[in-house]
């Protein structure tokens, strides 16, 4: 099979054939890959920010493919299921993940940095890792299940507590992340300030169903401020990070949480911790979705709450793409069909 080979940190993955073993262990699914998303995250693996990375590997972790073989103990799953994946397979074992808290399982095997990930035309998977995929929902709405509406979800409800009616604000939001952070965010009641650092998309955030765009700029505190009767966001969700981080915290009411889910670099911030005290603020962070956020997620699709802004590119074009990510040129989530 082709698959998108990482070999080295800094320099592009390699398509190369393919001859994996397909022997099937206890609890294993093999999969044909429908599509792919492709993440920041992988970027950052290409870069060498997730040094232990075990090199050569395929890249790749927001998965929706098809069940074409199981191993005799899967008991969940038959050839012929549709089913999107977590973008890491859970140990099962641990107190995280016996507590249904398995995105902070410390033995989990993340996808494209311990094993082998989806830029291929098959993958070996755990059936602890997946989910059928509703009827209603296409393999793209699935892609986008894992790594962003089902991780957003579980910032939102576990991490923030966001009620409804709060007023949230969302940095990057014209990325491919932050597009469906809008949508997880008006499925859950808030008022949604979005923020982005292009004026180009506006129209495009609009669309998303935002209740306001600002530009993130000097003024973006006061902006905020204003729009929300001087008191400032319940919540930020921080897609962006240290580029935005000080500015979406001044933005903060009192008792308000910054949940970071998303970092554009590796660079590190000063936080203000005087400030923090006194308007009782929370810094939070976030890893990925457990099964029930996936299913959540993908219940979120269904509904028509969330709506995958995709575009979809075969994976031989995986350097363009790249390239395009790098540079910020692509609406919504670059997805790779095999
Ligand atoms: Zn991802
Ligand atoms: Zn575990």
């Amino acid at each position: 099979m082709k698959a998108v080979f990482l070999k080295k940190f800094k320099e592009m993955p390699e398509i190369v054939e393919f001859e994996p073993d397909w022997s099937l262990g206890p609890g294993e699914v093999l999969l044909e890959i429908e599509m792919s998303g492709l993440c920041y995250r992988d970027l950052l693996t290409i870069d060498g920010h997730f040094p232990r990375t075990k090199l050569p590997i395929i890249l790749g972790h927001e998965i929706a493919g098809k069940v074409i073989a199981i191993n005799e103990t899967v008991t969940n799953f038959e050839p012929g299921d549709r089913v999107a994946s977590l973008t890491y397979i859970p140990c099962g074992k641990c107190r995280y993940c016996k507590s249904g808290n398995e995105n902070l399982c410390k033995q989990r095997l993340v996808f494209g940095e311990d094993i082998n990930g989806s830029f291929a035309q098959m993958i070996k998977v755990h059936e602890g890792s997946l989910v059928k995929i509703p009827d209603k929902v296409t393999a793209e709405g699935a892609t986008i299940a894992s790594c962003i509406t089902g991780m957003v979800l579980r910032a939102f409800r576990h991490v923030a507590g966001v009620k409804q009616g709060e007023f949230v604000l969302i940095t990057g939001a014209g990325g491919g992340v932050g597009i469906h952070v809008i949508q997880v965010a008006k499925a859950l009641g808030c008022k949604v300030i979005a923020a982005t650092s292009s004026e180009e998309k506006f129209r495009y955030i609009i669309d998303a169903g935002v209740d306001e765009v600002l530009l993130f700029d000097d003024k973006i505190v006061e902006k905020v401020k204003s729009l929300t009767g001087g008191e400032g966001v319940k919540v930020v969700l921080e897609v962006v990070s240290q580029p935005t981080f000080d500015k979406s915290l001044r933005c903060l009411a009192w008792g308000g949480r910054i949940v970071m889910v998303g970092s554009v670099t590796v660079s590190s911030v000063k936080v203000p911790l005087g400030l923090i005290i006194l308007k009782a603020n929370s810094i939070a962070g976030t890893i990925a979705a457990t099964r029930k956020d996936l299913e959540d997620a993908l219940r979120l699709t269904v509904e028509g709450k969330v709506r995958p802004v995709v575009t979809a590119y075969p994976l031989e074009k995986i350097h363009e793409t790249i390239e395009k990510m790098r540079r910020k040129g692509s609406v919504g989530r670059i997805l790779l069909k095999p």
